[in-house]
């Protein structure tokens, strides 16, 4: 054995044996670096044998904790082949860091985790892996960037078209800009088309182009490899993404293209704009650094699958064997990004990736084809039966438990599942219906697989659509903002009232914001409709305030619209165009806000707060660090979040965890507002703890403008008094 520890230090190697009573034995004798890294553990020893609780260990190394997870199935099946962990950073008391992998295997009857230093080589590797991901990110920030300023290019023509009906003088405007564009007429003929495209094409004259449209062999390069192209088309949605394409010599480019379509006020499709850029310098760095494979999770990407799956078609399989074709996207993933950040979510999908590569055969082929979506194509399938059993134990793998900054997380996934036995398939065709079958299951209410069947409504524009119609209602303005009283348990100074939006939908009619915020934040349209949002608010405001009625109204920010780099210009303007008092205006922000980048969010808020604005951190208690730095940030207000407050009367963990962080707040000389108080009960208990304003059904739901103000003397009586005892409206 003495031997065997040798070898192993050696090796920078230390074998753990894994017994039944949850605790690990080191095999041999082990130092220097493990000793290192156990001291921040103490394990105990039983003779020569050093022995370390599970519990402990996962819960100093939570990054074992994931891989435990797995590793303990993979032990139960002693066929399963040894599984890895992928490296990750541990560091020690003294501040040393250690570049660890995981391995875990079946020898000889025992369960045995291997863990192993890659330090040394980790540095080197690491210098250069960092380059490489700092070049490739920079890549994407352009290109995202680019994508922006297409975005506003389009829109921008668009607007023209329909409002200036003039075509000559929207294709003089557009003759210098340095994105391509073109416009065509609703049968695809070209009508306009600015120099940057002759660029791309190197087109002698513009004839050329004219005559074959290259709308239609965009279409059709892109069709290839986005099969829902031509349908978001077809039912005037607006498309973007990027493809290769074959320019008049042959020579190929990566194109970055957005297709929109300008409706008239019938519905009907007049043109279509087409803002194109040529991306190829970024897809050709990106080749080679990562030669077809994505940066995050090291699976091919969207290309290299593409490749893939066209090669294919040259494989003979035998009689009576087919190819399948897994479609996975992650539920919510978005969510889970922009809560957690993206250094979290990039976490996520490695920890995912290895799930589902562990989770197949060997020879299967499994790509990351961007953002949440994966792709695994099996060979040799014998019939739908056997590929849906692989795909509900993708289902169940993904749905493991994962930690995340000691923080718990349960990911779900759809998966559309499609199978071809046919010699010469149509590549295209089997992913379009393995897309198509995702969708359906997504829509059928998620974390579920289903099968391909051919009378699936071609509905994958759905989401396209829900975002179309959104950007109508901005453009209709078809928001209504409701208001919500906060009662004040120990003073009369303000009116305090919360801004909650509503949708006033021609068709569904009243919808809550529960409805389309998501959306709306998931398509960036939450910033004109924030904007919308605190124009409406502070101009409220100021026509109460003319009316002799200062009320402080609380207006919701979400992350995205904190962070983008006009907020605080937008803030300064609404303020001093409606005459609103900066010190009645108050933005509620949540903890989200802070994740990303706390230092720059933490400046701005400061910045918002000098102009007299007050800041409140909303839902406290669902966020992921809460009262550890508190301390840092600077708010005036802290809102309770409605779980903690609905389970005072069940939960004492509830009770003393409210009782707490009052407390806390009032040391910081935070103010303290409960939302989501619906009880008597309730009520009791906050004004107890000296909780300092209410808000709730209890007292009021939202209401309109007009309805507050019939019920505003109702509301001066209630606050300072102890509203307990006071006059109650529900
Ligand atoms: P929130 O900021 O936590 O707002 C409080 C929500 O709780 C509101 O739901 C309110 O109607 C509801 N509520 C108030 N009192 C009670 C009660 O006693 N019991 C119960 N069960 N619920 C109560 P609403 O209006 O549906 O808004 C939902 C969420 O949508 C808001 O949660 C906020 O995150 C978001 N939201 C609303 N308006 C805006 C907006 O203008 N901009 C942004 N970015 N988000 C908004
Ligand atoms: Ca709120
Ligand atoms: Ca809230």
């Amino acid at each position: 054995m003495a031997i065997l520890g040798d070898i192993l230090e050696e090796l920078g190697v230390v074998a753990l044996e894994y017994h039944s009573d949850q605790t690990f034995h080191v095999l041999g004798n082990h130092r220097s670096w493990f000793s290192h890294l156990l001291e921040k553990i103490e394990p105990f020893s039983e003779g020569a044998c050093t022995i370390l609780q599970k519990d402990e260990f996962c819960l100093k190394f939570p990054f074992i904790e994931n891989f435990l997870i797995d590793a303990e199935v993979s032990w139960t099946e002693p066929n399963h082949e040894s599984i890895r962990s992928g490296l990750w950073t541990e560091t020690t008391h003294s501040d040393d860091e250690y570049q660890l992998e995981a391995c875990a295997c079946w020898i000889d009857g025992q369960s045995i985790l291997l863990i192993e230093n890659h330090s040394n080589s980790f540095v080197q590797h690491h210098a250069v892996y960092q380059k490489a991901r700092d070049i490739a990110l920079l890549n994407e920030k352009l290109v995202s960037e680019l994508n922006q300023r297409q975005r506003e290019l389009q829109n921008e023509i668009e607007q023209r078209i329909l409002h200036d009906a003039s075509i000559l003088g929207v294709a003089e405007s557009i003759k210098g800009n340095t994105s391509a564009v073109m416009i065509c007429q609703a049968d695809g003929k070209v009508e306009v088309m600015n120099n940057a495209l002759v660029d791309i094409y190197q087109i002698e004259s513009e004839s050329d182009l004219k005559r074959a449209s290259l709308l239609d062999q965009w279409m059709q390069e892109a069709e290839e490899q986005y099969p829902e192209l031509k349908n978001v088309i077809e039912k005037g949605s607006y498309w973007e993404g990027e493809f290769e394409s074959i320019g008049s010599e042959g020579s190929s480019h990566w194109i970055r293209l957005t297709i929109g379509p300008v409706k008239e006020s019938s519905g009907v499709v007049s043109h279509y704009v087409c803002v194109a850029n040529d991306i190829s310098a970024f897809r050709q760095t990106d080749t080679n650094l990562g030669g077809g494979f994505d940066i995050t999770t090291r699976l091919p990407n969207r290309r290299h699958f593409w490749q893939h799956i066209n090669r294919l078609i040259e494989k003979t399989l035998p009689e009576g064997k087919g190819i399948g074709l897994l479609y996975i996207d992650l539920d919510y993933f978005k969510r889970v990004n922009d809560d957690l950040g993206h250094q979290a979510g990039d976490f996520l999908l490695s920890a995912i990736a290895s799930r589902i590569s562990r989770g197949v055969k060997h020879s299967d082929f499994v790509a990351h084809l961007g953002g949440d979506e994966f792709a695994v194509v099996t060979m040799m399938i014998q019939d739908s039966e056997q590929l849906l059993s692989v795909a509900n134990r993708l289902l169940e793998s993904i749905h493991e438990p994962l930690s995340v900054d000691g923080q718990p997380i349960t990911m779900s996934a759809s998966i559309g599942v499609s199978m071809t036995f046919e010699e010469k398939f149509d590549s295209t065709l089997l992913v379009r219906q393995a897309d198509l079958a995702m969708y359906t299951a997504k829509e059928l209410g998620k974390g579920q697989s289903l099968f391909y069947e051919s009378n699936m409504d071609y509905n994958i524009p759905h989401k396209l659509q829900r975002e179309m119609e959104l950007l109508e209602a901005v453009e209709r303005n078809e928001f209504v903002l409701y208001l919500q009283p906060q009662i004040s348990v120990c003073s009369t100074e303000k009116m305090r009232v919360e801004a909650l939006i509503r949708w006033q939908h021609p068709e569904k009619g009243l919808l809550a914001p529960g409805e389309f915020i998501a959306i709306a934040e998931e398509s960036g349209l939450i910033i004109p409709i924030g904007e919308w949002v605190l124009r409406s608010a502070c101009d409220m405001g100021a026509d109460l305030v003319s009316n002799g009625k200062p009320i402080s109204i609380a207006v919701n920010i979400s992350a995205k619209q904190l962070k983008h780099k006009d907020f605080y210009d937008s803030v300064v303007t609404c303020l001093e165009t409606s005459g609103y008092p900066a010190d009645l205006l108050e933005l509620e922000i949540t903890e989200s806000c802070f994740l990303d980048d706390l230092d720059a969010v933490i400046v701005l808020i400061q910045r918002i707060r000098v102009l007299g604005v007050t800041i409140s951190l909303d839902d406290f208690g669902t966020g992921f660090s809460s009262l550890n730095y508190l301390r840092q940030l600077p708010v005036d207000f802290l809102k309770i979040d409605q779980s903690f407050v609905q389970e005072i009367s069940i939960d004492r963990q509830s009770q003393a965890i409210i009782s707490f962080v009052i407390n806390l707040a009032h040391e910081l000389d935070i103010e303290v507002i409960a939302e989501g108080v619906e009880t008597d009960e309730q009520l009791n208990f906050l004004i107890d703890r000296k909780v300092n304003f209410i808000q709730g059904y209890l007292f009021y739901r939202p209401m309109p403008l007009d309805d507050l103000e019939g019920c505003l003397s109702k509301i001066e009586d209630l606050c300072g008094e102890n509203p307990a005892l006071g006059v109650r409206t529900i």
